[in-house]
């Protein structure tokens, strides 16, 4: 099992002010930051890193939404880091997500959920490398 996983903070929490809250929630889960900058996707780059999601009827708006604004990009390193960050940010839609969790404090709404997480390790060193090269990862 790998121990590395990726997160964006999304455009809507950055907007509203929450990127110092959110990343005080991963550090006080145990999670080292290996990798991290803010940038901003354009359409085209958002389209790209939501390709899984090209045949789903909220693409378009996923991937306008994603390029509205800056993002935090991270990756993050813990003993099971993928499925413990999932935990960490709750239920993609912030009205099932449990109490405590960064969607649950943090979304706005199922499209703009203040956070991403991968959902796999193939994943995780996929959307990573999409941010990042080998030597912007300590
Ligand atoms: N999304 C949406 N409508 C949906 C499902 C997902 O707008 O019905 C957006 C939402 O921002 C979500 C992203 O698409 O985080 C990716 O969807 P996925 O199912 O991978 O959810 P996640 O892994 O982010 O929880
Ligand atoms: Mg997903």
């Amino acid at each position: 099992m790998s121990n590395l996983t990726f997160t964006m903070i999304k455009p809507d929490a950055v907007q509203d002010g929450h990127i110092g809250a959110i990343l005080a929630k991963i550090n006080e889960a145990g999670f080292r930051i290996k990798a991290m900058k803010m940038t901003k996707l354009s359409a085209e780059k958002a389209g790209q890193f939501y390709e899984v999601h090209k045949e789903r009827p909220f693409y378009g708006e996923l991937c306008a939404f994603m390029s509205s604004g800056h993002i935090v990009a991270a990756i993050l390193e813990k003993e099971n880091a993928v499925a413990d960050f999932r935990t960490l940010i709750g239920a993609t839609n912030p009205a099932n997500a449990e109490e405590g969790t960064i969607r649950k404090m943090f979304a706005r709404s199922l499209g703009e959920n203040a956070i991403h997480g991968s959902d796999s390790d193939q994943n995780a060193l996929i959307e990573g490398s999409f941010f990042f090269s080998a030597l912007e990862q300590f």
